[in-house]
């Protein structure tokens, strides 16, 4: 349970909490270890008998107090910080679906989730079947297998902006007893809580919006605590049976509601490391205390943004589930009534080539390879992310060649819109 009922407070207040004469402002613990006088004590750390720091690659106090804040905002039970996104959506499935596992994975997704889980996870003995945000309940359903342990999917989805339908998802994913993940790096918690609407557990590249001044790179994850793993106890046994690299625990009985949070600490952190280093979770702390700020703003901007976009004459196309008319725009209105995120895509009519030359013509809003971020910045998956693919591939991926990813900055909507409007205007 939070603190304090309200976001704009968690994001302020929440996490580090100086007691009498400590530092206001959250320290740095810029330790790798800890110190203990007594030798049993630390053993008993190492048993999980005890919590306790001991080792900076399993836990550190700067980044818990970071992902008790994170928690918090998201309504979740436990949390951790990993260092990257790509960290947190590993661990986040792998905790629960080692070889011989199956995902079902909702696409269009981030590049780098789609390959983590493609290539790279199936190199480790795990399937994944891919389903469409559209699809029906039918068709979900028909894409699980006896081996399926999670579904995983994007709040809204980077590049293509569409809206997850979070309760028709959750529904199927529970009724084949397995979790829903979200990766809610997009909308942030603070247009959307995914738990609230049925999922499991959420992941986080902390490096956009979180951040927001692109800082340093990080990945939260979040435990609802909700999900039954002992109800499936057959299907998720690193939960349910004895750990023997800890003498024999077994995570439900010992942790109830956290053990899903303390099995990716005690077990994948340590065996993995990839830790956040404790100063870029100080920045991210800073980052998130105006995040309740900077995303309202994000929202307005890109609105108007889309509008402007959506009434030229040479643009050809544009998705942004915040603007009237989008194939998202109701969804986005039920699960995020406030906004959903500043990041929307267009196409110039001129194609390919017509979309490279509006970006080439850009001044205030840069080319770079990032996102979600309080300056504005654009990106051409064709020429960049998706480099590698040919336009055939790339249709059938749902990006088209002319595709402009643009993330709106929270600089004055009306210097944005005219950025955009000379660039366009030279073609
Ligand atoms: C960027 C991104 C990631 C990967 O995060 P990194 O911090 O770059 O590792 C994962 N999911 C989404 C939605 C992203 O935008």
């Amino acid at each position: 349970m939070a603190e304090y009922m309200s976001k704009d407070t968690i994001c302020i207040q929440s996490g580090y909490k100086p007691g009498n004469g400590e530092p206001r402002n959250m320290p740095i613990v810029q330790s790798t270890t800890f110190k203990y006088s007594d030798s049993d004590a630390m053993g008993r750390l190492f048993d999980l008998e005890d919590s306790g720091y001991f080792y900076t690659r399993l836990a550190n106090p700067t980044n818990d107090n970071v992902a008790k804040k994170i928690c918090e905002l998201e309504g979740g039970y436990a949390a951790m910080l990993t260092s990257s996104g790509q960290a947190a959506n590993f661990f986040a499935v792998f905790n629960i679906c080692e070889c011989g596992g199956h995902v079902v994975m909702c696409s269009p997704i981030y590049g780098g989730t789609f390959n983590l889980v493609s290539t790279t996870m199936k190199k480790m003995g795990v399937e994944c079947t891919i389903v469409s945000p559209d699809d029906d309940e039918d068709t979900l359903n028909a894409a699980f297998k006896d081996n399926t342990k999670c579904v995983l999917a994007e709040s809204i989805a980077n590049p293509n902006c569409s809206v997850l339908d979070f309760e028709k998802f959750a529904k199927v994913a529970h009724e084949h007893g397995v979790p829903l993940i979200v990766d809610n790096t997009f909308p942030t918690p603070i247009n959307c809580n995914p738990i609230k609407w049925g999922a499991d557990i959420v992941t986080h590249s902390t490096t956009k919006y979180m951040d927001g001044h692109g800082l340093g790179v990080g990945g939260a994850i979040v435990d609802s605590g909700n999900f039954d793993w002992d109800k499936y106890a057959d299907k998720f046994p690193g939960l349910t049976t004895p750990d023997e690299s800890y003498h024999g625990i077994i995570y439900t009985q010992k942790f109830g509601k956290a053990a899903y949070i303390t099995k990716a600490t005690s077990q994948l952190m340590r065996d993995f490391g990839a830790i956040q280093a404790p100063q870029n979770a100080f920045y991210l702390n800073i980052g998130l205390e105006t995040l309740h700020l900077r995303m309202p703003k994000h929202v307005s901007n890109a609105v108007k943004v889309a509008e402007f976009l959506a009434s030229n004459p040479k643009v050809a196309w544009v998705n942004y589930p915040g603007l009237k008319g989008d194939k998202y725009y109701e969804r986005g209105q039920k699960y995020m009534p406030n906004g959903t995120c500043g990041v929307l895509a267009f196409g110039m009519k001129g194609g390919r080539e017509a979309s490279k030359a509006v970006m080439g013509n850009l001044q205030l809003a840069c080319i770079v390879t990032h996102v979600a971020d309080a300056r504005t910045c654009v990106l051409h998956p064709a020429s960049h992310t998706h480099r590698q693919m040919t336009d055939e591939q790339l249709i059938a991926a749902g990006i088209l060649p002319e595709f402009i990813r643009l993330s709106v900055g929270i600089e004055d909507a009306d210097d944005i819109i005219a950025d955009l409007k000379q660039a366009i205007d030279k073609i």
